[in-house]
């Protein structure tokens, strides 16, 4: 089963084993399964943040379509991981709920989101949980948000070597405000997206943002609110480096924000890849800064860099 199908970058090799859960008791089920005889999973949601491997995906991967939510007026949500995560902002919304507008134009499941704590506007998903049900050492159980180490776009499951962890349901809390407000907010956000975000195929944002305040202040025509925050966005480097329109192979750097790398022709997850070790050497040459990745390599990769 190959996985460029479900990836929204459009590229990346099969699955060893590929299974399709349609309820959170199936993910549980299978989470459990998985885990009592030491078989490798990997949950996939819209695939908007992994690159997997030409090469494939190891275990069994899990395509995650639970999507149950539950909107209490009180502002107590409980939903499935698999739920879309502007669905969630839409129905809360619809509920006169608000919190989630940040959530506007993020493509993907909340369980993803989770993952690398997704967000955008200073906010982010990790502000508005109270608890996560997950499938973890062979059991189904619910967990403080602290379980997950939130940090800046990263949890504890995006480390090297991550704990086998299924995210099964999120509770979160919002509080109920005007739904005009909110739909305005929305809209302008996604208005600003629709200004800046290229068209298809890629993972959003490739590399995350360098925050360091040296680098802010040593830069000359840098916009001051980056300045005073103390944060490089990572498309302003790699458009420094005059990357934009670079291409290699199948992929390109967007012509349209910088940190954004394209499949416009039949890329190969090593053409992406290979295209990212360019732009993190360029801007490493260039400003002394090291671009990490937002977006997640999946799978059995060869040694990296190749030889
Ligand atoms: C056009 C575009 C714009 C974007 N804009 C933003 C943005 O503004 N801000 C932002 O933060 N991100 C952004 N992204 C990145 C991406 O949409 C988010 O990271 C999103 O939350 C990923 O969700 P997903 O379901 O696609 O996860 P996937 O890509 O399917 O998975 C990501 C990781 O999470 C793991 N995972 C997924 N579900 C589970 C689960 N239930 N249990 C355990 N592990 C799981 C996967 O194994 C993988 O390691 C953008 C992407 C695109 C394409």
């Amino acid at each position: 089963m190959p996985l460029r199908a479900y990836t929204t970058l459009r590229a990346g090799g099969p699955a060893e084993a590929f299974f399709v859960a349609r309820t959170v008791d199936d993910l549980a089920e299978v989470s459990l399964w998985a885990q009592e005889h030491d078989l490798r999973t990997t949950v996939l949601g819209w695939g908007s943040n992994v690159l997997p491997s030409d090469r494939g995906v190891p275990g069994l991967v899990v395509l995650n379509l639970a999507r149950r939510i539950e909107v209490r007026p009180d502002g107590e949500v409980e939903a499935d991981s698999g739920c879309g995560f502007q669905e969630v902002w839409l129905k809360t919304a619809q509920a006169r709920l608000r919190g989630l507008e940040f959530a506007v134009g993020i493509p993907g499941t909340l369980g993803g989101a989770l993952v690398s704590n997704a967000g955008a506007y200073r906010s982010n998903v990790a502000e508005l949980l109270t608890a996560i049900e997950v499938v973890h050492e062979g059991a189904r159980k619910w967990v403080e948000p602290a379980f997950m180490e939130f940090a800046y776009r990263d949890s504890i499951l995006r480390r090297v070597d991550p704990p086998a962890v299924t995210l099964l349901r999120v509770r979160l809390r919002l509080a109920p405000g005007d739904p005009k407000a909110a739909y305005d907010e929305a809209r302008d956000y996604q208005r600003q997206r629709i200004g800046k975000q290229p068209a298809p195929a890629s993972a959003g944002s490739f590399f995350k943002n360098v925050y360091d305040q040296a680098l802010a202040d040593s830069l000359p025509d840098f916009p001051e609110r980056f300045r005073a925050a103390g944060v490089v966005p990572s498309g302003f480097l790699i458009e420094r480096c005059g990357l934009m329109g670079y291409r290699h192979g199948g992929a390109m750097v967007a012509r349209r924000h910088a940190n954004f790398l394209l499949n416009v022709a039949g890329a190969t997850a090593t053409d992406v890849r290979e295209l990212a070790d360019v732009v993190r050497a360029l801007v490493a040459d260039k400003f002394g800064a090291l671009l990490e990745e937002e977006v997640l390599y999946l799978g059995s990769w060869p040694p990296w860099p190749p030889r």
